[in-house]
């Protein structure tokens, strides 16, 4: 095989996702760190029991931690071990669990239904979700037990934490669990600046699954469980999904780097303040929008169709899922300044272009 001369193959400037960016120094470290001489293997080494503590630390609560390889096994085997086949589960429409995670809740819990209410801004609407859990209460039709959010939601914004707490009232009211989709927590705790406790166990969240690989990790999320008894042979669970990691430090590690001197935090901060930039430099441009309340790491613009192709024809990536005409632009730890001023330049220049 003939092998192409040496070219770069990374992208520049990229807005696509959080997951374009690479491994932060601090995970990359950790990693370098725990490759010298040997460890147990699937977990029962001291670099997991750290990271697990150093979790615990950062909840302020003995919780249990799973770390699985991605955001969909950690989603989907936090909510088969809530629910059993017959329950249901409760969630905004916009929800990553039942839009961008291809079934895998209702085949990991082996039929469990996914029931979907309104949402604003990416919010679950209360008063629909009450709706949706009182409508019926009769054996032909699945118990409801289990309300999914996500924080940050999938459109970028935070619940605060009275918000929360309502969430949380609701499920207890009702017997029912309360699942965090936390793909970005970190980005939510560095918006609200609260302590994570208190958008989570205290705000009467039952597990949180925690994004690890958005926030700069290589790869893997965390699994935490606030009462035991529900993380009851979860382990079997993951093995079974093959979630279970046998070379388990390369998982776990990268947290403890990330959490020993605060860069996890750090990161997220990082990026919703760049997100904040980037809402700014865009919001100025006319003919564009600023769609949704800029509270974590996700810029969402309207913008005309013809604005969106010149951008990609430049190279720019972004997603478009949320409806036309709607692009999402995402910060993560790696955006630096000059990363908005090329797109808030380009966009300057080609708005005044496709109108003129
Ligand atoms: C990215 C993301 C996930 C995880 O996705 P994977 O690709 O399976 O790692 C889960 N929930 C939300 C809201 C996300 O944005």
């Amino acid at each position: 095989m003939k092998i192409a001369a040496r070219v770069p193959l990374g992208l520049n400037n990229q807005f696509a996702s959080d997951n374009y960016a690479g491994i932060c120094p601090e995970a990359w470290k950790a990693l370098e760190n725990v490759s010298a001489g040997y460890a147990n293997s699937y977990g029962d080494d001291l670099h997991t029991a750290r990271a697990c503590n150093l979790l615990r630390e950062f909840f302020e609560t003995d919780c249990q931690v799973f770390f699985v390889f991605n955001g969909t096994a950690a989603n989907s085997l936090a909510l088969a071990s809530l629910c059993q086949s017959y329950h249901s589960i409760i969630c905004p429409e916009s929800a990553h669990i039942e839009t961008d995670e291809c079934g895998a809740v209702e085949f990991f819990s082996n039929g469990t239904k996914v029931l979907l209410v309104p949402s604003l801004e990416g919010k679950i609407d209360l008063a629909a979700a009450e709706h949706a859990i009182t409508r019926r209460t009769d054996i032909h039709y699945p118990k409801p037990k289990v309300l999914s959010i996500a924080q940050p939601t999938e459109l970028g914004t935070v619940y605060r934490v009275d918000e929360m707490k309502a969430v949380g009232a609701l499920a207890r009211k009702y017997d029912m669990k309360l699942h965090v989709d936390g793909a970005r927590f970190a980005n939510a705790v560095a918006s609200l600046q609260v302590a994570p406790k208190e958008i989570s166990w205290q705000a009467g969240v039952d597990v949180v699954t925690f994004g690890g690989t958005k926030n700069g990790l290589a790869v893997g999320e965390a699994v935490i469980f606030f009462d035991a008894r529900l993380a009851r042979e979860f382990d079997y669970r993951c093995k079974q999904a093959g979630q279970l990691a046998s070379k388990m430090r390369f998982l776990s590690a990268p947290w403890s780097g990330m959490l020993v001197d605060g860069a996890l935090l750090r990161h997220a901060a990082h990026a919703n303040h760049y997100a904040r930039e980037l809402a700014a430099g865009l919001s100025g441009i006319a003919g564009l929008e600023v769609v949704y309340p800029c509270q974590a790491n996700s810029v969402f613009i309207r913008m005309p169709e013809s604005l969106i192709e010149a951008l990609r024809q430049r190279g720019w990536h972004f997603y478009t899922f949320i409806g036309s005409g709607l692009a999402r632009f995402m910060c993560s730890w790696s955006t630096c300044q000059a990363d908005i001023d090329a797109l808030v330049g380009d966009v300057r220049e080609m708005a005044a272009a496709t109108q003129g």
